[in-house]
């Protein structure tokens, strides 16, 4: 029973506004005593815009203060936009972690392929499990997506019960797995749901995803017509697409090799876990020749990934030639089509035909399109709806389709926007710190650091560096010594930059008043400012300077 002071409340800390880096956590309870739940710990990939970054995480600092009232964390699934910040947050929280099997063991795999990381207990949930967690009673609802166990979670309370959907499509024929459990979702709406949290990623398309049966017929028969060798590329964690594949190649008496540590890791686990049950062994690499299919990692473009090798030619075991076919069985990611098309541009330079999703149903969605979206809300005829999962078009999109439906409350927020959801009609009611952290090298560094932004206006730009030495007379002893880095040799004229730059410091230094070149402090601030001038007049750029004054 609720009193008349409990809230039930939710938070988006990231996700929401983005693609990937997937956090929400759901609050129980008298406002200054909440129990909290969190839902996914994901990552976002970075981009050129932030050199150096390999990951972006989301802030935890909110959670880190909370976390004796954490009453744990459920992964929906093994997505990395869902699961992948675990490894590196966990340790800061240690709060019981519950996922399915597939899920766990994909984590504990990946735990396996990180040197140091820490050991992570996971709590395993069967699929459709429910279990409790203090005032929260959770029920995992079997939704079919892009990888096995995908689950959205009935998460109820004595102020009622929320969907959160998780990532999701309407596939009646998934290859793999139960299809999404429209009876549980029906009898969620006939029991009374409160509130819809769901997946926005495809609201901006119309109509219904085509199913993965679907696109097994497609590959099967390129597969089948394929004039030499065959490789395609998928996410690893596709498994439904790996086994459709695998079985097509069999069908056609090709051995299939696999090429990329992450396809060998997420096949070992789908062995382990029944999920290819039936399907001959794959092949190690050293097998790879002319009657074989390749599966190999790279999708997304990734520079170090198998297929992008392949393009620059650059791969030991694995090289294609004219006449072979490249199958795309993807879609790039927002943000990396650019990478993608350079590793399509490079295979097709080498005379290797290309196919892709442009021409061929090799790739299917694994989120919702309009119809289901119309479906999944008549199902549940929540009385709240919260678009998440997505960027602010495909939330505002999603919202307005939710009006349509007939939804009375839609409701549009953002990161580290708290929500009541009840009592009463949905709310904010505060703001919690939401942010960012990067992965940087093995470090994680907060977004509002300079560290990056310096990095981005060092490679925009460059740095000067130069050191003097000064006698307490304040004369110059010895040479000043000018380096530059990522800064142009010579200016239109063929003047050497460094010249310029030695010419500008030893004129600001000569023309100080003798009294005012005792002081270190002057001294640099007045050779820092004439070398950024001499330059910007010479180049139109004014690059970091560093002035290192040494008194002798
Ligand atoms: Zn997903
Ligand atoms: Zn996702």
């Amino acid at each position: 029973m609720a009193r008349a002071s409990d809230e039930l409340v939710f938070a988006p800390l990231g996700g929401v506004g983005e693609i990937g880096m997937n956090l929400a956590i759901y609050g129980f309870g008298e406002e200054h005593r909440r129990q909290w739940i969190a839902v996914d710990f994901g990552v976002a990939f970075s981009d050129d815009a932030l050199p150096g970054v390999d990951l972006i995480l989301p802030d935890i600092s909110y959670l880190v203060e909370q976390r004796r009232n954490i009453l744990g964390l459920v992964l929906t699934h093994a997505h990395e936009d869902h699961f992948g910040a675990v490894i590196d947050l966990w340790p800061r929280l240690k709060i019981p972690i519950y996922a399915t099997p597939f899920t766990a063991a994909l984590l504990q795999a990946k735990r396996e392929s990180e040197p140091g990381a820490p050991e992570i207990p996971v709590n395993i949930v069967p699929l459709g499990g429910r279990f409790t967690l203090g005032p929260f009673d959770i029920e995992l609802v079997s939704m079919a997506h892009s990888i096995p166990e995908s689950n959205g979670l009935i998460i109820r309370t004595p102020l009622g019960a929320v969907l959160h959907t998780g990532d999701w499509k309407i596939d009646p024929t998934p290859v793999i797995g139960p299809p999404t459990d429209e009876a549980k979702l029906r009898a969620l709406g006939d029991e009374g749901c409160l509130a819809l949290i769901g997946d926005s990623t495809n609201a901006v398309r119309e109509g219904r995803s085509p199913s993965e049966t679907d696109v097994a017929k497609c590959l099967a028969e390129l597969i089948r017509t394929a004039p030499a060798r065959v490789a395609v590329t998928t996410f690893a964690s596709n498994v439904a697409r790996l086994r459709v594949v695998a079985e097509a190649a069999a069908a056609c008496d090709r051995e299939v090799v696999l090429v990329g540590r992450a396809m060998e890791r997420i096949s070992q686990v789908a062995r382990e876990t029944g999920y290819l049950d039936g399907i001959r062994d794959f092949r190690s690499v050293e097998v790879y020749g002319h009657k074989v299919l390749a599966l190999c990692t790279g999708s997304q473009g990734e520079p170090r990934a198998a297929l992008s090798r392949i393009a620059q030619d650059d791969h030991p075991e694995v090289a294609f030639s004219r006449g072979d076919r490249v199958i795309f069985s993807s879609r790039a990611i927002p943000g990396n089509e650019k990478a993608v098309m350079r590793v399509i541009n490079g295979l097709v330079s080498q005379g290797i035909e290309v196919i892709t999703d442009r021409t061929h149903l090799v790739h299917v969605s694994g989120h919702p399109r309009m119809d289901e979206l119309r479906d999944m809300i008549g199902w549940v005829r929540p009385q709240i709806l919260l678009p998440v999962h997505g960027e602010p078009l495909h939330m505002a999109e999603h919202a307005a389709l939710a009006r349509r439906a007939g939804v009375g409350q839609v409701v549009q927020c953002r990161d580290g926007e708290l929500l009541r959801l009840a009592p009463g009609g949905p709310r904010k009611i505060d703001e919690i710190p939401a942010g960012r952290l990067y992965k940087d090298g093995s470090l994680l560094v907060r977004a509002d650091e300079r560290t990056v932004a310096d990095r981005r206006r060092l490679g925009f730009a460059g740095v000067v560096s130069i050191a003097l030495a000064i006698s307490d007379r304040g004369e110059l002893i010895g040479d000043p010594q000018v380096t530059l880095t990522g800064i142009p040799e010579a200016d239109a004229l063929g003047h050497r930059i460094e010249d310029i730059a030695y010419d500008a410091a030893m004129g600001a230094f000569g023309s100080m008043p003798r009294q005012r070149r005792r002081d270190p402090e002057a001294v640099g601030e007045a050779v820092r400012r004439a070398i950024r001038a001499a330059l910007s007049a010479t180049w139109n750029k004014k690059p970091t300077c560093h002035v290192h004054v040494l008194e002798v």
